[in-house]
């Protein structure tokens, strides 16, 4: 493969060699992971960002509804779209929670819209990898918009907060009480809660929530990244397609106050920085896995559990096997 022609393709906003690109960058074998590093660093003289928008929310909430309205009213306005998703449920048992069923109808037909579900098959570290290099791919095709869609369980919210500019929680109107179900270090990472279904006999009590909801956020702490009003709830209709324009403004809003201030880079750079940390922890990890250092692993543990080895020594001979391959 030609990494520097699929890289230029890519950049002249070939749809094909996008998808033949984040393919690349999913498979875990070494000669791939050596292109898609090759192209990945040719990519950056794009020099291109996108928008990158966070959103997570329980199955059920609304999630591929607001993506297809969002997106098709972004499109509308001249914009280009990629969404990207991380479902850890296809990490742990290769089925899904986002779904195999035909999602975003409308807005897979759309020629300024990409759409690619969830690498599957690994585990979230491997998730979060490939999906944070298929953003940089998006943002080399000249996406205006990448949106990165996961479900709220486990660490995969921080996960994909960890790649996005800004971060949505999409919220169901709800009793009172179930305000306590929502983690706080969820609540914390919002920059926008979104009370979807405020339409019809659910509007009063998601109008409700979200009042209960911008009360919570009020007694978080101030976030130096947050201009006065921000995190902020609001009701939106993904189904009737209500308030959508709202929440595309409040983010534009977001967004300028923090390039201005300077808050953005800083957060790109630090999250580069994390994510150099994760990828170097995860290349060690994997050479534990290879079977020859499983086989030498599984030698001196039971020289250590014979008693002929102590765990540290038999680290450092392990440690000093490593380093020689
Ligand atoms: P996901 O699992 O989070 O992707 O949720 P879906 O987008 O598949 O929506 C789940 C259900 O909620 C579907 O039956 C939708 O039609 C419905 N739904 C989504 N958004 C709205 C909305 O704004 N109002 C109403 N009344 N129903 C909605």
């Amino acid at each position: 493969m030609n990494i520097t022609e699929l890289g230029d393709s890519i950049i002249n906003g070939d749809r094909r060699a996008l998808a033949r690109a984040i393919t690349l960058v999913e498979s875990a074998r070494a000669d791939h992971r050596a292109q898609a590093a090759a192209l990945l660093e040719h990519l950056r003289k794009a020099d291109r960002q996108a928008l990158r928008i966070g959103m997570s929310g329980t199955p059920g909430v609304g999630k591929s509804t607001f993506i297809e309205s969002f997106g098709m009213m972004l499109i509308a306005r001249g914009l280009r779209v990629a969404v990207l998703a991380i479902d850890p449920s296809s990490a742990r048992s290769g089925g899904s929670i986002l779904g195999d069923k035909t999602r975003m109808d409308l807005l897979s037909r759309e020629k300024n819209a990409f759409i690619r579900p969830s690498p599957s098959q690994t585990h979230l570290g491997g998730v979060a990898r490939r999906t944070r290099e298929a953003v940089t791919l998006c943002e080399a095709a000249g996406f205006d918009v990448v949106l990165i869609e996961t479900v709220g369980v486990g660490q995969s919210e921080t996960v994909v907060a960890e790649m996005s500019d800004i971060f949505l929680l999409l919220l169901a109107p709800a009793g009172g009480d179930e305000l306590q179900g929502v983690k706080r270090g969820i609540m914390e990472m919002a920059d926008i809660i979104l009370v979807n279904k405020a339409d019809g006999d659910l509007k009063a009590t998601a109008t409700r929530t979200c009042a209960d909801y911008a009360g919570a956020l009020r007694l978080l702490r101030k976030r130096p990244q947050d201009p006065e009003g921000f995190p902020k709830a609001m009701t939106v209709s993904a189904l009737q397609e209500i308030g959508l324009e709202t929440v595309w403004d409040e983010i534009t809003t977001l967004a300028a106050w923090r390039m201005a201030q300077n808050h953005w880079a800083a957060r790109r750079a630090d999250q580069a920085r994390f994510w150099f940390q994760q990828e170097l922890r995860q290349a060690l990890l994997a050479r534990l896995e290879t079977a020859a250092a499983r086989e030498a692993m599984a030698t001196l543990g039971d020289a250590v559990a014979r008693g002929e080895l102590s765990p540290a020594s038999a680290a450092q001979q392990m440690l000093s096997e490593l380093s020689q391959d």
